[in-house]
């Protein structure tokens, strides 16, 4: 995989962006790909994207293939940092339909726009915390008395 040149540690950005970029740069995150690798039956296949196709979910599909309506609606709003790498990248269809090469994908990590990590930051909140999220909800539905009576 491609790194992420350290640049993002010279700009002005918040605390929470910094940790977002230091995780996804790090890998230390809780993306698919590395939950499976610690649990023998974890499962690689991304479960935001909609639809029957089985997709593995790593940093590449994150960024660029996820059809999760919600990342698609981030990569929309950050669509002036994907149309001069992917052709195929539109309005009408945020996300690449195939793997790309991953010269392509490190030129787009290392592109010379601060924004970038804006995009990255919040691809994290996304992916990290629907994750988080999902967990910290099931306590809540049994202390509201979904219990059957
Ligand atoms: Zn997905």
């Amino acid at each position: 995989m491609p790194t992420i040149v350290p640049r993002y540690l010279h700009l002005d950005l918040s605390k929470h962006v910094m940790r977002n970029i230091s995780r996804f740069r790090l890998r230390a995150h809780t993306l698919k790909v590395e939950a499976a690798a610690w649990h023998e039956d974890g499962s690689c296949v991304c479960d935001q994207c909609p639809g029957e196709d089985e997709h593995v979910q790593n940093e590449v599909h994150a960024l660029l293939i996820c059809q999760d309506h919600r990342v698609c609606e981030l990569r929309k709003h950050f669509s002036f940092l994907f149309s001069p790498f992917f052709e195929d990248f539109s309005a009408a269809q945020p996300f690449l339909l195939q793997q790309v090469n991953n010269q392509l994908v490190h030129d787009f990590l290392s592109q010379q726009n601060t924004r970038l990590f804006l995009f990255l930051s919040e691809l994290m909140d996304l992916f990290v915390a629907g994750r988080d999220q999902s967990a910290a909800d099931q306590p809540n539905n049994l202390a509201e008395g979904h219990s059957p009576l």
